[in-house]
């Protein structure tokens, strides 16, 4: 029986998320299907929309900041509305495992780096440690793990102005563990409060009794995000109770717990909407009728599966996930070949700074008001295929702090009119 539904969506990451639940409102039936795992499990787990606009920053207020960005950037496309559209249905998706309350100012998040970042929504978890509260603040890392470096977050902080004394300390995860142990094994010794190494005690207690001789009155204590994984929120109550001080995650780099636990929670909440997803095999080209694409074509160990469909929503992501590639001449969009522009002469692509203007940050498919990725000649493809998320150029997400909120966005937005559509 061939694989038919309404509105059928490429990608796994964010933006296909967002693209199949706004898609699924409509009430049609929808299908997503992802090649591999993506960016979520090493990203942040925060969600910025707009930090910075030509170089200039941290604004406080992303909807005015907008008004300052380039004509052919996403934001400018899809409006206030469509950004507001891709909160709502972010916001409705994880629900309780994100902090509640959100206005539409910026808040700034301590990361693991020592960066304070203008972000819109941010875990739970974070919450307590949000820059704009002024509490004295101890940082905590564990030997033996390089990547957080409790001391260099306290000076990079305090560096940034924050109106409240930051110190670091380093001391022993209380049970040891292989060299090679993944952040997961921690968070699972702190969810199971395993007995700590060579006592009668739980990790929680042994650590909250290392943590209180570091402590000097200050009012919250951050951890690298690793504070249980399916019981997080009663680690961090246990430890807060016992140190008599807030508890808060830091958002680390990958692997990111708190990317991990947000993919689960968006995979859980396409469940919930009735979104059927294939995993596993990538979209590899696609067979098209006078403009209008029939079907989708999934590569299955060697074997070419059409998935039919009424609207398509290409949501593959950037260079990083490979919804755009490049070789030494040529920048492409490897599933429907729709077109990316980029200057000729290939050193031109990037600035000799490593944090400069480069073009290449801003390559993707050219979508028009409707998000159809369009020819050179401003002619849409496809008259049923939409672009979301990465795979959408005009933006330099990571200059401007938009990366999510781009996906958000063009995936409220393209989602929405495939389901109306289909
Ligand atoms: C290290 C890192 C840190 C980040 N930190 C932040 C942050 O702090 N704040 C923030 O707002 N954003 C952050 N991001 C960005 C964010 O996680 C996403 O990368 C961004 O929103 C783009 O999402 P996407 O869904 O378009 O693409 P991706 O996440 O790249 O997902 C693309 C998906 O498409 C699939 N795919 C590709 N080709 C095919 C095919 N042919 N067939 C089927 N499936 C295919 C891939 O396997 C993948 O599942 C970070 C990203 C990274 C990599």
């Amino acid at each position: 029986m061939p694989i038919r539904d309404d509105v059928l969506v490429v990608g796994g990451g964010l933006a296909a998320a967002t693209s199949a639940l706004a898609a699924a409102e409509t009430g049609k039936s929808v299908r997503v299907v992802a090649h591999k795992k993506s960016t979520l499990r090493q990203a942040s787990g925060l969600i910025d929309v707009l930090g910075y606009v030509g170089g200039e920053g941290p604004h406080a207020d992303p909807y005015a900041a907008m008004a300052d960005l380039p004509e052919d950037h996403p934001y400018r496309l899809v409006g206030e509305d469509g950004v507001r559209e891709g909160l709502r249905l972010f916001d409705e998706a994880v629900g309780e495992m994100y902090a509640g309350g959100h206005t539409d100012a910026n808040a700034l998040v301590p990361t693991y780096g020592g960066t304070v970042k203008p972000t819109a929504r941010y875990p739970a978890s974070v919450e307590p440690g949000l820059a704009s509260v002024a509490e004295d603040t101890l940082f905590v890392g564990f030997e033996g793990t390089t990547d957080f470096a409790p001391g260099v977050v306290a000076d990079h902080v305090a560096a940034a102005g924050v109106p409240f004394e930051t110190r670091g300390a380093r001391v022993p995860f209380p049970k040891t563990f292989r060299d090679d142990a993944r952040l997961t094994r921690f968070a699972k010794a702190l969810d199971e409060d395993e007995s700590a190494g060579g006592r009668s005690v739980g990790v929680r207690r042994a650590l909250a009794e290392t943590v209180a001789d570091h402590l000097d009155g200050e009012e919250r204590v951050g951890f690298p995000a690793m504070l249980g994984d399916t019981h997080g929120d009663e680690v961090r109550a246990d430890l807060s109770d016992r140190l008599g001080a807030a508890v808060f995650e830091v958002p680390t780099g990958p692997p990111s717990l708190l990317g991990l636990r947000l993919e689960d929670r968006l995979f859980d909440a396409l469940d919930e909407a009735g979104v059927r997803i294939a995993t596993g095999n990538p979209a590899v080209g696609y067979e098209s009728d006078d403009g209008e694409i029939g079907a989708v074509y999934v590569d299955r160990q060697g074997t070419r599966v059409p998935y039919h469909a009424e609207q398509f929503v290409l949501a593959t992501g950037g260079l990083v996930g490979k919804g755009i590639d490049s070789d030494r001449e040529r920048v492409t969009e490897p599933v429907f070949d729709c077109h990316v522009p980029h200057p000729d002469d290939r050193y031109d692509w990037s600035e000799s700074a490593a944090f400069g203007d480069h073009a290449f940050a801003r390559f993707g498919v050219v979508p028009d008001e409707e998000l159809r990725p369009t020819e050179p000649s401003g002619e849409p493809h496809f008259s049923n295929l939409r672009a979301a998320g990465g795979v959408v150029g005009g933006a330099d997400v990571a200059r401007e702090h938009s990366a999510s909120g781009v996906s958000l966005a063009t995936a409220a937005v393209a989602g929405g009119r495939a389901g109306e559509e289909a």
